[in-house]
């Protein structure tokens, strides 16, 4: 009977957030088809399942004790808080698994999220390898080096001035103060503390990084200069290996209505898992929408709409506004979604995720940031790789009606589309054999059976 190889182990600690547990269970599967046996540590909030297509892989739940409502507090605050409560339990976890493993399948390193940075203390404990998994991008990890340094006070006075908020911020160019990583909803503090954590490494060996050098060449330069350890760009990862890890029911029924639409004439909107919109803008937007004349497909998550469940609070008008040339549906089957044949632009908040789906098909956007690094990445949509318009200040009917047509039916639009699908093909490349990604994944994964003699 032919014996089964025992593979080196791999821990990975995901946010429970989809637009981190997406990248990171894409790694995961990119680095099981590399032989290694793969283990999920997750939280009991937003857990992963099973399904069929991670039937290899060990799940294991660590209790986080948090009142599902705590995410209401906003994203950062809830990473605080389950940064606080995990450690322990991750401790004890991780102590286990090294109790139970055997010489052949030993654990060879532990790759957590950069923002559950309490995996720190337990790695240190144990003197267990591991390394930093980025699910942003390297120009928004370099703005939170700058962040985590900046003098607080100077930073606020600075912030509420008009006139500074358009200025280029020295060193980051071309970054305007309103486009670094900060929010509305956080205090800076918080964001210093937290940004604080995710860009101190510890000790871990390396940074892995869900992007690719054709994307941000000189920024990549820049953390690898910062930083003492390697920087993996493997991205976009979703070339590399599919993972389908939807933590919400996807709505197939759009593909279909997809299918009736003419070819690059839909705009597809999707503000990300966590993003909110008031009811006002929501009108604006369906009003804009309309008066483009173009068919679209919006995704309005359940909960999106503060104290609504979905859309029943809107007023009648939303429905007729919607009713002749939109479809809405609650979450999207999204890389399907933005590789249709339909689908000419993509309205979005521009997380990194999307954006990166958005990169690697072709597709123009509309960028409509909310908070955080979503900031920095419209910012590069719009004047780096000029791929699509960003949407500034008040949201308003007649603007959304120029950016739809601009993205859709103008010459402009055609121009954006032609370097998105020059990107497009960079990005393939850098994800096949003898690509930047490719290669630098390779390195990463070299680098760790050199260190485990596998
Ligand atoms: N997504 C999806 N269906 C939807 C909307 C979003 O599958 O209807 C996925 C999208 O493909 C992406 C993730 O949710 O992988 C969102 O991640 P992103 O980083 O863009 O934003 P976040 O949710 O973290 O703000």
């Amino acid at each position: 009977m032919e014996k089964t190889k025992v593979k080196k182990r791999i821990v990975l600690v995901p946010v429970p957030a989809q637009g981190h547990v997406t990248p990171m269970m894409q790694l995961g599967k990119a680095l099981y088809l590399k032989g290694f046996s793969i283990t999920v540590v997750q939280t009991q909030y937003n857990r992963v399942s099973s399904s069929k297509d991670f039937s290899d892989f060990q799940f294991i739940t660590i209790p986080d004790s948090l009142p599902d409502s705590l995410i209401n507090l906003g994203a950062l605050q809830f990473l605080i808080k389950l940064n606080q409560t995990c450690e322990a339990s991750f401790k004890h976890c991780l102590g286990q698994l090294l109790q139970e493993q055997g010489n052949d399948d030993a654990i060879a390193c532990v790759v957590y999220d950069e923002y559950m940075y309490f995996s720190k203390a337990a790695v240190k404990e144990f003197q267990i390898p591991s390394v930093v998994f980025s699910t942003t991008n390297a120009t928004a990890f370099v703005c939170r080096s700058f962040l985590a340094k900046v003098n607080a006070d100077k930073f606020l006075i600075d912030m509420k001035d008009s006139e500074m908020q358009d200025k280029v911020f020295a060193g980051l160019h071309p970054l305007r103060y309103k486009d670094l990583p900060t929010s509305a909803f956080v205090p800076l503090e918080s964001i210093i503390k937290i940004y604080t954590e995710t860009v101190n490494i510890g000790t871990a060996s390396a940074v892995i990084i869900n992007s690719a050098s054709c994307l941000e060449s000189l920024s990549l330069a820049r953390l690898q200069q910062e930083l003492d350890v390697p920087v993996y760009p493997v991205g976009p990862l979703h070339i590399a290996a599919t993972a389908p890890s939807s933590l919400l029911e996807e709505d197939r029924s759009c593909i279909e209505w997809l299918n009736k639409q003419k070819p690059s004439s839909v705009i597809y909107i999707s503000l990300g898992s966590l993003g909110l919109m008031e009811t006002k803008d929501v009108l604006e937007m369906a009003q804009g929408l309309k008066n483009s004349n173009q068919p679209f497909l919006w995704v309005i998550r359940p909960g999106s709409i503060p104290t609504s469940e979905w859309t029943e609070s809107l007023p009648d008008e939303f429905s007729e506004l919607v009713s002749e040339r939109g479809y809405v549906v609650k979450w999207a089957p999204q890389m399907e979604v933005l590789r249709h044949s339909a689908v000419g632009g993509f309205w979005s908040h521009c997380g990194w995720n999307s954006t990166l789906e958005s990169l690697g098909e072709g597709v123009p956007m509309i960028c409509r940031p909310i908070t955080g690094d979503q900031r920095v990445n419209a910012r590069y949509v719009e004047s780096v790789w000029r791929i699509g318009v960003q949407l500034e200040g008040e949201l308003e009917k007649g603007t959304v009606e120029s950016a739809v047509k601009s993205l859709l039916v103008d010459e402009e639009g055609d121009e954006m589309r032609k370097r998105a699908i020059d990107l497009k093909e960079k990005l393939k490349a850098s994800a096949r054999n003898g690509g930047s990604s490719c290669s630098s994944l390779e390195d990463f994964v070299n680098s760790l059976k050199m260190k485990t003699s596998m």
